[in-house]
Formats: C-alpha cells, structure tokens, sequence
C-alpha cells in the first residue's frame, strides 16, 4: 500500500468537511473531488520541479488545502514536511534548515506580509509558494510567489511512489532532548493507517472530528489518514476551539474524536451538548490520561474513552485499549499492541519476566528505519533482534495490559527507589481539589533524589502544602509522599499539550528565589 493505493472511500461519499466560519463558507468534498484535487495539485508541483525525495515543507493551518498538498506531495515521491504555522522565524528556520525544504507552502497573503515562514524559506534559498482554496476556479492554488533555487529546476513528470518512499518527515517533540528528524515511509504510515482502522473498526459510516494539529503524526495519522483508508468522512476546522467543538460536531454529524489529554480537559470546563450526540468513542493519547479525567469524561459524554499509546517514531500508535466489543478497556493502560509487537526489556536487551518493569520495546512495520543523519541515535534505538526501544518505561499487567510508569529519563530515583511519576500524577489527581499534578525529581543530599510535586489547583477549592501531604501519606508509600509540593496557575507545557518534567522543574527551582 502506499497514500495513493490507501485513500478508498466510494467516489460519491463525503472525504471532507470544512465548517462555515464568518469570514469563509463551508466545504464539502467527495472522495471523487479530493482524488481529482490531489491529483491536479501533484501536476502543479511536477510542473515547478519537485520529484522523488524532495522536501515539501507545509506551514498552513488545518485545512483543505493542507491535505491536498500533503498527499500530492506523497504521490510525487516527494517528501511533505509539515510545520506547525504558529511557529516564530527562527523555529521556522531551525526546521526549513534541517529537512532542507525545496519549496515552503505558506497560506494566502503570506508573502506580501512577509510572514515569519517566508522570511525564513528566502534565507535557505527554498522555493515560497502560497497555497489556498481558490473559490473562482475550485481547485487548490499553488501560487510561486519567489521560485529560490528551484528557479533552475526544470518540469518534472508525474510520479508514482512506491511503498519504500520516504512519504513524511517530522521531529520529535523534543520533550527530553533536541527534535529528532524521523523519516516516516508509505509502509510505515499505511501499516499504522490499517492498525488503527483495525482497533476502532472504522467504516464508511464513521465521520471524524478533526481537531488535533495536522504537523504531528496524532492529527496526520489517526486523525486524517486512518479515516481516508476507511472510506469515512472528516470535518476539519482550521484549530481546536472549545466553544466551537461541540457546535461543529452536532451540525456535521460527527461520532469519533481523538485528542490529547489537554484537550479533554479544556472540553470538560465547557458545558457539554444538549442533547448529547451519539459518540461512539473517545480516543486520547500522547501523554498520560488520568483515570479521574477518562472517568469524568465517560460519565459526562456516555462514551467509552480509549486510551492510546504513540510515538513519532512509530508512526503514531503502537497499543491501544479496545472497543468495548472487543474487551475491556482498563483505565491507567494503554491497552494492547494492534498489528505492532511490543515486548519489555531490561538494560541488557533481556526480556523481563511478565509483570516486570523495563523498557518498552516495540517492532513492526510502521517502525521508522532510522533517524535521519543521526548514527549516534540510532546506534542505541535498535536493538540486534530488530526492537525499537521507546524510552519509555513500563510493564504488562496480568492480562497483557501495557502500563507506562514513565520516561526512562524522568523516572524519579529516591536512593534507589525508583518512583513512577504518572503513577504518582494521577495518585494525587485524585485528591478533590487538585486539577493537574505533575511530579519530578529535585535534588537532595541524603537520597540523591527526592520527590517535588507542581499542583494547580481547581478554581474555587483551596488547598496548602501540608494539607495534601497528609492526604498523600494516607494513601501512599511513604517514600513516595512528596517532599516539595509547589502550587502554580498554570503547567507549562509543549505546544502539543504535553508536560515536560524538566521544563516544569526548572520554573518551580525559580520560585525557591
Ligand atoms: P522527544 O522524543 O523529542 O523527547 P517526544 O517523545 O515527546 O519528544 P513524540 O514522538 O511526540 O515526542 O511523543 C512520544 C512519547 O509520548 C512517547 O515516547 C511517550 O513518552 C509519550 N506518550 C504517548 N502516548 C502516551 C500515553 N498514552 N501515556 C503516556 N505517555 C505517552
Ligand atoms: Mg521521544
């Protein structure tokens, strides 16, 4: 398979819709229309002398316009290169840099506003097209505003990639080091796309609220591209807006979302629908989900909520609960491997007995080849029996249940004891007035490390340091009660919504003075 052979819904069902907003009309469109608009996107780019394994750098917002050159891309051999669009000049330029983009897509009046990503594409010399639906002629414009050194190349005929081509680059999200550049193949994202489908059963029938960003594999792969192979339909707003989410569901008949824990949690601050719509599942993923919140989230939008577990690397997902009608769905597991293996190691590349923590180690063919141009990297990733090590710790439970306890980097050690802490995170979630818990390591003359703890807490509720000690040491090892415990508003997190232990480390060392 490959993203050509994979898009397979009937030509007259809906691929895609784009709600109505003030200052634009909704979009619908067939599989029929999509398929002619990628393949009329995909001559464009022939034509300005992009082929096999040429970066295509993508800095729009969700959009229409977003997958058509994304999969035309791919169907050109070429290499897409999704940027988040928010990003500011010199991210932009870090990243255009790195993956060596030929041609930046940037969206509609970028180039006379010379916008942050037009700045950085002209100072590596990359071709600045402007990239929109154009409403006259409907079809999606590719609009060279500065051709750079693609102003040498000459027209390129259509292509048709192979399973083998690199169809995608993205970086990591640098939550414990430099963005890693992962290089993802049509088999690796087409093995995910087929896993995915598989775990959720999508079908023609399923229609996918689309909300999580498309420059990361959680939007791109189980937001857009699982459901494209599916035959389903898409309704795709340009961001993720509370006050809009449940408005957007209703009016398109949405009834499957997956989103990041975050997101979930800003939803659950906003009145649900009334009447509620008839969701069929609630997927999250990308960081730890809380029992207390998949509880909260079940009771309030009577929908199984299934917990996930992904990387870059991977493609996106490597385990997930089930459907209910497959099994149980366990809150505080990821579930199981679908069409991915997953073993636990120790440090010497050991398997551990079951029930034993170790690093989560995963094969399978939505598994990248490798980083690319980092041997350093990739030396230590893979194993000789072919395993990817996730850096991640973790442990199967009595029924083959995977259970994260943590990054490998962020476990807490106290003297030896190693401490979870999304173990201890959703422990003193539990406490009733605390909204968000993060825990991680300071450091400490007799143990080494001991545990500190950041808390905001929920808004109307009160709550002091020795107040949730004593809560915690009734319910916890003692050795696991924190020694520090920090209050903040807010948690800082990555663009993504995801907690970076050290980051939120470093801003509670500061308020030590
Ligand atoms: P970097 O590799 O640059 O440090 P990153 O690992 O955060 O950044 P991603 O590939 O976006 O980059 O994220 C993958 C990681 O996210 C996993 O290795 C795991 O630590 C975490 N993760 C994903 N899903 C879950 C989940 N359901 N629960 C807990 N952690 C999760
Ligand atoms: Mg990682």
């Amino acid at each position: 398979l490959t993203l050509q052979s994979a898009i397979r819904g009937s030509p007259d069902s809906v691929a895609v819709i784009v709600p109505a907003r003030p200052d634009a009309d909704a979009l619908t469109v067939t599989y029929r229309s999509l398929v002619t608009d990628v393949a009329t996107f995909q001559r464009k780019l022939a034509a300005l002398g992009i082929a096999r394994a040429a970066p295509v750098s993508i800095a729009l917002v969700n959009s229409y316009e977003f997958i058509v050159a994304f999969l035309a891309a791919s169907w050109q051999r070429a290499i897409a290169a999704p940027l988040n669009p928010a990003y500011k000049q010199g991210e932009f330029e870090f990243y255009i840099d790195d993956v060596r983009s030929a041609v930046v897509l940037v969206p509609h009046g970028a180039h006379a506003a010379d916008s942050a990503a037009v700045r950085a594409a002209r100072k590596f010399g990359a071709a600045i097209a402007e990239c929109y639906w154009d409403p006259v002629v409907r079809e999606v414009a590719l609009d060279v505003k500065e051709p750079g050194r693609l102003g040498d190349a000459s027209p390129q005929p259509v292509l048709a990639p192979e399973p083998e081509d690199v169809a995608l680059i993205l970086h990591t999200s640098g939550t414990t080091s430099r963005p890693k550049v992962v290089p993802l193949s049509h088999r690796n994202l087409t093995r995910t796309m087929h896993n995915i489908q598989q775990t959720y059963q999508l079908t023609p029938r399923d229609r996918t609220m689309l909300v999580m960003p498309l420059f990361h594999v959680h939007g791109l792969v189980c937001g857009l591209l699982a459901p494209l192979l599916s035959g389903g339909s898409l309704v795709v707003p340009p961001r993720f807006s509370a006050t809009d989410f449940w408005r957007d569901f209703v009016t398109h008949r949405a009834n499957w979302y997956t989103a990041v824990p975050t997101i979930h949690q800003i939803l659950l601050r906003h009145p649900a629908p009334d009447p509620l719509p008839s969701i069929r599942f609630i997927r999250s993923c990308s960081s730890p989900l809380s029992p207390t919140v998949l509880q909260a989230l079940e009771a309030t939008y009577r929908a199984p909520v299934l917990e996930a577990y992904a990387m870059t690397e991977a493609a996106h997902q490597m385990t997930s609960n089930p459907l209910p009608s497959v099994g149980p769905h366990k809150p505080g597991t990821v579930g199981v491997g679908q069409g991915v293996e997953v073993t636990i190691l120790d440090d010497a590349g050991a398997p551990v007995p079951r029930g034993g923590e170790g690093e989560i180690c995963v094969r399978g063919d939505n598994v990248t080849r490798g980083y690319q141009n980092n041997d350093a990297a990739n030396a230590s990733a893979f194993t000789r029996d072919g395993w990817f090590r996730t850096g991640d710790q973790g442990r199967l439970d009595e029924d083959g249940y995977l259970v994260i306890t943590g990054r490998i980097k962020e476990l807490i050690n106290k003297g030896g004891e190693k401490i979870s802490p999304i173990e201890l995170d959703n422990a003193l979630s539990r406490h009733p007035a605390v909204a968000e818990a993060v825990s991680f390591a300071i450091p400490d003359d007799v143990y080494g490390q001991e545990v500190a703890v950041a808390i905001v807490v929920k808004p109307g509720q009160a709550l002091r340091e020795e107040g949730l000690k004593k809560w915690a040491a009734e319910r916890l090892a003692k050795f696991k009660v924190p020694k520090k415990v920090y209050f903040t508003d807010v948690m800082p997190k990555t663009a993504t919504g995801k907690v970076q232990r050290r980051i939120v480390a470093e801003a509670m060392a500061k308020l030590d003075g």
